[in-house]
């Protein structure tokens, strides 16, 4: 069902513009939107999450500015994260100042500059040996640095770095959890028909957001926080293929996650079909 939807909810490939004179069929009109049952609709209420998916824009920013790739924030007097295995630069993936985030979304990420990284060297299997798919792999890094003086540079030290995206602003959307996240983890009853009819509802979305709830690929998995033992809370999203040329073994999603108790605990993972 999750790979199903996943599939349906890709955009199709742009075929262009039409040739002159063909006809063009007009665009669907936009499904209704999907109407909760009554009495599902007031045990999914307390629920509702907003969430908010990154817009961005080709080039980078200052090295304090959010983004996708391009030049990370260094603390001054230390340097790039490397692999814990292969000891080369990890490509930034995400970096997210706290300055920009959305006004409801300042629990997730309070002060300072959230980054993660991920070891995409082309010469080792980094992510396949060190398991990058799960938390805390060698092979990744999710950490807040402060935004004091940082180290200049000028050029990523990253082979191979990807083109850089600068988030330039966000969508909020409203969302629920997925029917499982719904009856195991959060302990809603949901009866046949509750089910039956939270199938119709998407009110989950891929792509990279921030908050919201996760859209998970496979079960829920949440990590545990190391140094409480407590589940940890998402963060934010990263699909494969998005605003970063990676592939997430086929089609996978990451999430960056953190301990409520512990806030500099943080931990990345992804799961494909
Ligand atoms: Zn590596
Ligand atoms: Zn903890």
């Amino acid at each position: 069902m999750g790979f199903l939807r996943r599939l349906f909810s890709r955009k199709p490939p742009d075929d262009g513009p039409p040739a002159p004179g063909r006809w063009v069929r007009p665009p669907d009109p936009p499904p209704p939107d999907p109407v909760i049952p009554g009495p599902l609709a007031e045990k999914l209420a307390p629920f509702w999450r907003t969430g908010w998916l990154a817009e961005a824009e080709d080039g980078d920013g200052e090295t304090t500015a959010s983004k996708f790739s391009g030049l990370a924030h260094i603390p001054k007097g230390e340097s790039w994260p490397r692999c814990g295995s292969c000891d080369k630069p990890m490509q930034l993936f995400v970096q997210l100042n706290a300055k920009d985030l959305p006004e409801g979304a300042r629990e997730l990420h309070p002060e300072g500059i959230l980054q993660f990284f991920y070891c995409t060297d082309p010469e080792s299997m980094c992510d396949v040996d060190c398991e990058g798919w799960r938390p805390f792999s060698k092979a990744s890094l999710a950490r807040v640095v402060t935004e004091g003086s940082g180290e200049l540079i000028s050029a990523s030290p990253v082979k191979d770095a990807f083109p850089a995206k600068s988030i330039t602003g966000w969508k909020t959307v409203e969302e629920l959890p997925n029917w499982e996240e719904a009856q195991y983890t959060l302990g809603i009853e949901l009866d046949d028909s509750d089910l039956k009819a939270l199938e119709g509802i998407n009110s989950l979305n891929p792509g990279e957001k921030l908050g919201g709830w996760p859209y998970w690929i496979q079960g829920v998995e949440y990590p545990d926080c190391p140094k409480c033992g407590e589940p940890m809370g998402l963060v934010f999203q990263v699909d494969s293929d998005q605003n970063l040329p990676f592939l997430f073994g086929d089609l996978g999603v990451g999430h960056i996650t953190r301990c409520k108790r512990h806030p500099e605990v943080l931990g990345f993972g992804w799961a494909c079909t």
